[in-house]
């Protein structure tokens, strides 16, 4: 087994089994062989992990926020000094090439690691005058927040919802995607060895139902989800029953807009990298792409020649630009959505098939593609597919294609091409979504908020904004004269 961990959880600062629990396997995508067997957590785990956490979160609290910021940024130079055996096993995770783990996972994860240590110390509250009186307010931690990740970044997802959750004075306890057990692992042992008490974050592997005992565990606080939109509506109502807390980055269907005044080699590489990075299994990937109509066809030309030149292969070669699917079962979806397209009239220009890549026969592979002479209402204008399907639509004019891009459940992200700064504004501002991005795709550093609005979510990850959702604000009213009472 090539990436076996010493055991499937880790709680209370060391490695954790219990066989009696699901056993399940962790497949690299590229090949299909196990690499991994896990068993999921038992609802004795479970407690485990969330009592030692909520140990652990008073322990921590109780420290100085400069200290607490101290062992966060510790755990960044960490992940950063193991970057490329950190990436190697993310890459044989998720199937993602090397190419891009290199510097897009724990790269990412230590940036936020990094950020929320340095702002620790400066999460102060306000006092507020009131005449005689005075009131003051302080950002208290929730306590033991609980962290659900989905398949596609799980160490970033992990560390995105830790980092902020820790840097605040709580507790987590963290179940990745039963796809990719293995990243947030890593970071577990990181934080014991940078100083971060036993218990403090642990990781509980499992299906399902391991999250949903998170998302209902009364001494859970807060539950922070990355996944699908009805992962999402079954946390939420789990979540609302005690009052809980929520963070929910759910999917999406984002609009990606190419005016004819656009840089167009500069707008194709916004919606290649925006549909194919992470062979398309990204959340806020702009999967709509409305082109205006005098420049369709010189875009469409260069995107499939720049499509068909994309190197697939092994992921461990850096030189391979695209990998597999994480699974037989997300390549079936994949498969289904382009015979949809097909099947409703849209035109297949490239990709749509299985490559052949060879010694990765097992793999999950499927081909770049890309549909021109898609309408509104198709099915693969509709539906997340969650993989390296790009849908080309043509527009007129600008109100036109705002009412067009709106037209979604899902309000996650957008993007607009164009070199009038004033249109450029002006569609950012009347497009709904958590984030847009001119004259550029899926750019996230973890100083600007992150998450989506309509079905796409609720709460903003990274930047500030993520301390609002970590804390909560306690008042303190001080009287400073006799008190008035009319009794
Ligand atoms: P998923 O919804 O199937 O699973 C997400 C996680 O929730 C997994 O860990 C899963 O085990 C767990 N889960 C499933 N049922 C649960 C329940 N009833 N209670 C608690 N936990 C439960 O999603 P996925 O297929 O792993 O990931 C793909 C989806 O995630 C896509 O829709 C994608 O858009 C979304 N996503 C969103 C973001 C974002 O930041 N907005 C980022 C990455 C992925």
């Amino acid at each position: 087994m090539r990436a076996q961990p010493p055991a499937s959880h880790f709680i209370d600062g060391a490695y954790v089994e219990d066989a009696s629990g699901e056993a399940f396997a962790c497949l690299y995508p590229a090949t299909g062989e196990v690499i991994a067997q896990l068993h999921a957590a038992t609802p004795g785990l479970i407690e485990r992990a969330v009592a030692s956490a909520a140990r652990a979160q008073q322990e921590w609290a109780a420290l100085a926020p400069v200290e607490r910021g101290r062992v966060l940024r510790r755990a960044a130079r960490l992940m950063r000094l193991r970057n490329r055996a950190l990436s190697e096993l993310e890459t044989l995770d998720t199937g993602k090439p090397l190419q891009e783990t290199l510097v897009a996972d724990a790269a990412s994860g230590a940036d936020a690691l990094e950020f929320f240590g340095g702002i620790a110390p400066t999460i102060n509250g306000e006092a507020i005058p009131l005449g005689r009186d005075f009131a003051y307010t302080r950002r208290v931690p929730l306590g033991v927040c609980a962290g659900i990740g989905a398949w596609n970044y799980p160490t970033q997802i992990a560390c995105w919802k830790a980092a902020p959750a820790l840097a605040c004075g709580n507790a987590m306890v963290f179940k990745p995607s039963e796809n990719t057990p293995l990243g947030a692992l890593k970071l577990a042992e990181i934080l014991i060895e940078a100083g971060a008490p036993a218990g403090l974050f642990n990781v509980v592997q499992g299906m399902g139902a391991v999250g949903a005992a998170l998302a209902g565990h009364e001494r859970v606080a807060k539950v922070s989800l990355t996944g699908s939109v009805p992962t999402g509506r079954k946390v939420y109502a789990a979540a609302a029953e005690g009052m809980r807390h929520v963070t929910m980055e759910l999917g999406g269907k984002s609009p990606l807009i190419v005016f004819e005044d656009a840089d167009l080699e500069d707008a194709i590489g916004g919606a290649m990298l925006g549909n194919f990075y992470s062979t398309g299994q990204v959340c806020s990937n702009g999967t709509r792409v409305f082109v205006q109509r005098a420049v369709r066809d010189a875009f469409l030309e260069r995107l499939v020649a720049r499509t068909e030149a994309i190197r697939i292969g092994d992921p461990m070669d850096e030189n391979v630009q695209m990998g597999p699917l994480i699974s037989a079962q997300q390549r079936r979806k994949v498969l289904e959505y382009v015979k949809h397209g097909k099947a409703e009239g849209a035109r297949c220009l490239t990709g749509g098939g299985v490559p052949k890549v060879q010694g990765f026969e097992g793999g999950f592979w499927v081909e770049p593609t890309v549909f021109a002479g898609v309408r509104d209402e198709m099915t693969i204008a509709r539906d997340e597919i969650f993989g390296p399907v790009m849908a080309v639509l043509d527009f007129d004019d600008e109100d036109e294609v705002i009412a067009r891009a709106n037209g979604s459940e899902f309000g996650l992200a957008g993007g607009v091409f164009t070199r009038d700064l004033a249109r450029a504004h002006r569609v950012a501002d009347r497009l709904r979504a958590g984030i847009v991005w001119i004259n550029g795709y899926n750019l996230t550093p973890v100083e600007i908020p992150f998450g989506g609005t309509k079905m796409s979510g609720v709460g903003r990850e990274n930047s500030r904004a993520a301390i609002e959702h970590y804390t909560e604000v306690k008042t303190v009213h001080v009287g400073l004269g006799p008190v008035e009472s009319p009794y």
